[in-house]
């Protein structure tokens, strides 16, 4: 492989996915960093986020809010203990709150609407919506009340396995098709995906990393599947495996090297260390991914009463934490490692750059 390979060349991205050699990986890690404080900077930008419901119509198989899961009590936040979570952001001086639920019906075009713009017209504050595959509609409406970005992972890039891990209702659009339709109502676009979810093959991996570039993402999350015993792949993911020589898997060490390819590919994209990333290194998982291409962390904002209720998968980082004390320990990691917190909202430059 010449040194100067694109880095767009399929053999180039798995070798750095694959190889062991210490040398091949260190100048990864430099390469990630050089171009993390180049592009985005030394500022590190917070996101409150806020789970605001468990509820979920879907049955999605790797994840424990599937509506079939009878095992979790569900809850659906209403608008003022939300709003007292949207002040808890501004108190904190972060730029940004992230309101993010399963496919949940009562979360109606009106009620998120409303709840936009109000927060809209009383803080600074940029809002993120993640609240899964919604009607073209009501995204437009909330585009129209002043939602500001919006998150959809779209998980793995091969149809099949999408289909298979993720079974939709006739008639849905898949993900890629919503997330060219969020670009074109102007909100900033993030998506992202699983690494090591059975099933998942390198050149499925390495397809991914591709399409985040051509979907000019402005944000993209990645963290490692984690294995939710009340879900399908839980159950028994040995049924769900790819042959063992292709199955891409769920460590640690692969979510950095994904992060820091992830970076050099779309370099000028907000990029967080992901809960699920920390979970699995609860020491300095988050740390270790600032350093390798992250520039975001999401603080998280739920009450605590819910905290442990919006079990995604199990055993998630910091679930007994108040936001206070999410907010302190944050900001100690960001010192730790020599960095600063971000003033402002933290818009993507990916999207300024795009001229959008
Ligand atoms: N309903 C929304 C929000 C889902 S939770 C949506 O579907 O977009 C946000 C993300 O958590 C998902 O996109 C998925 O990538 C991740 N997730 C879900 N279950 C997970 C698991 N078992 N392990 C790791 N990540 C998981």
């Amino acid at each position: 492989m010449p040194v100067d390979a694109p880095i767009t060349d399929r053999s180039w991205l798995h070798q750095r996915l694959t190889s062991d050699d210490p040398a091949i990986l260190d100048d990864l890690w430099q390469r990630a960093d050089a171009c993390r404080r180049a592009e985005v900077g030394d500022a590190i930008h917070l996101r409150g986020l806020i789970e605001i419901s468990n509820h979920c119509t879907r049955h999605c198989a790797y994840c424990g809010l599937h509506v079939a899961n009878r095992a979790i009590q569900r809850y659906c936040m209403d608008d003022d203990e939300i709003m007292a979570s949207v002040a808890q952001a501004v108190d904190f001086g972060y730029g940004t709150v992230v309101l993010q639920a399963g496919e949940d019906p009562r979360l109606t075009k009106d009620r998120i609407s409303a709840l936009v713009e109000r927060i809209k017209t009383t803080t600074p504050l940029a809002v993120t919506l993640s609240l899964g595959e919604r009607h073209e509609e009501e995204l437009r409406a909330w585009r129209s009340a002043g939602a500001d970005r919006y998150l959809l992972r779209f998980e793995t890039s091969n149809p099949d396995l999408f289909e298979r891990i993720h079974p939709r209702p006739p008639g849905a659009p898949d993900r890629l098709t919503l997330l060219r339709s969020l670009r074109a109502l102007g909100y900033e676009v993030g998506s992202g995906v699983m690494i090591g979810i059975p099933g998942q093959r390198w050149d499925d991996l390495i397809d991914d990393l591709l399409t985040f570039r051509d979907l000019d993402l402005d944000m993209i999350g990645v963290g490692p599947w984690l294995s939710h015993p009340e879900t399908a792949i839980g159950a028994d993911p040995a049924a769900w495996m790819a042959p063992a020589d292709q199955q891409v898997p769920n460590t640690e060490d692969l979510v950095y090297r994904v992060i820091a390819l992830t970076r050099l590919l779309c370099p000028a994209a907000n990029i967080p260390a992901t809960s699920a990333l920390a979970t699995i290194n609860t020491v300095n998982g988050r740390e270790q991914g600032l350093q390798r291409g992250a520039n975001i962390l999401m603080p998280n904002l739920t009450p605590i009463t819910y905290r442990a209720l919006y079990q995604i998968y199990p055993g998630k980082a910091c679930i007994d934490e108040t936001g206070t004390q999410c907010n302190a320990c944050m900001r100690g990691r960001i010192g730790r490692i020599g960095r600063h917190v971000g003033s402002g909202r933290g818009d993507a430059p990916n999207r300024s750059r795009r001229g959008a």
